[in-house]
């Protein structure tokens, strides 16, 4: 089954939705691997974690303590990235009433962000990203997957 941080879901789909490349990336992480996985099968269950997950399991920014030692360095301060994703999946657990280590399928964690798609891009765009792009690239994303109408408008 698979382990997963929320956001990382929506990130996924969010890249699905915006058309981006499903390619092995630099740091060697899975996030490749676990895009096609929820591609072929949005109804696996899944445990929503507010920890590293499995597209960090090969990382090489994955530390033996399992932390993450990247920074984000888009932002003035640079900010440790296992800081800042540990608050945004608090904020998403919070937002959408689901406790870490909940047990559901990737589409019924979704159906639950459709319900306030406005409300998850507020808390889910990350630092300099357009939120106007996040929210088209969900929705497509939610499309492609068959979470949302095809013909909802973007
Ligand atoms: S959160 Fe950190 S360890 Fe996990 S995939 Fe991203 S950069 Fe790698």
């Amino acid at each position: 089954m698979l382990e997963l941080r929320p956001h990382h879901i929506l990130d996924i789909v969010r890249n699905v939705g915006n058309g981006r490349a499903i390619a092995p990336h630099e740091y060697g992480h899975n996030l490749h691997l676990v895009t096609e996985s929820i591609v072929a099968n949005v109804d696996q269950p899944c445990a929503l974690v507010g920890r590293n997950d499995d597209i960090c399991g090969p990382c090489a920014m994955l530390s033996a303590d399992r932390s993450c030692r990247d920074v984000l360095r888009q932002l003035a301060e640079p900010v440790s990235k296992q800081d800042y994703n540990d608050a945004l999946d608090r904020r998403i657990f919070c937002y959408l009433s689901l406790e870490p280590g909940a047990v559901l399928s990737v589409r019924a964690f979704l159906e639950l962000a459709r319900a306030d798609i406005d409300g998850i891009v507020r808390i889910c765009t990350h630092p300099k990203e357009d939120p106007e792009s996040r929210k088209r690239g969900l929705i497509l994303g939610m499309a492609k997957l068959g979470i949302l109408a095809s013909d909802a408008p973007p």
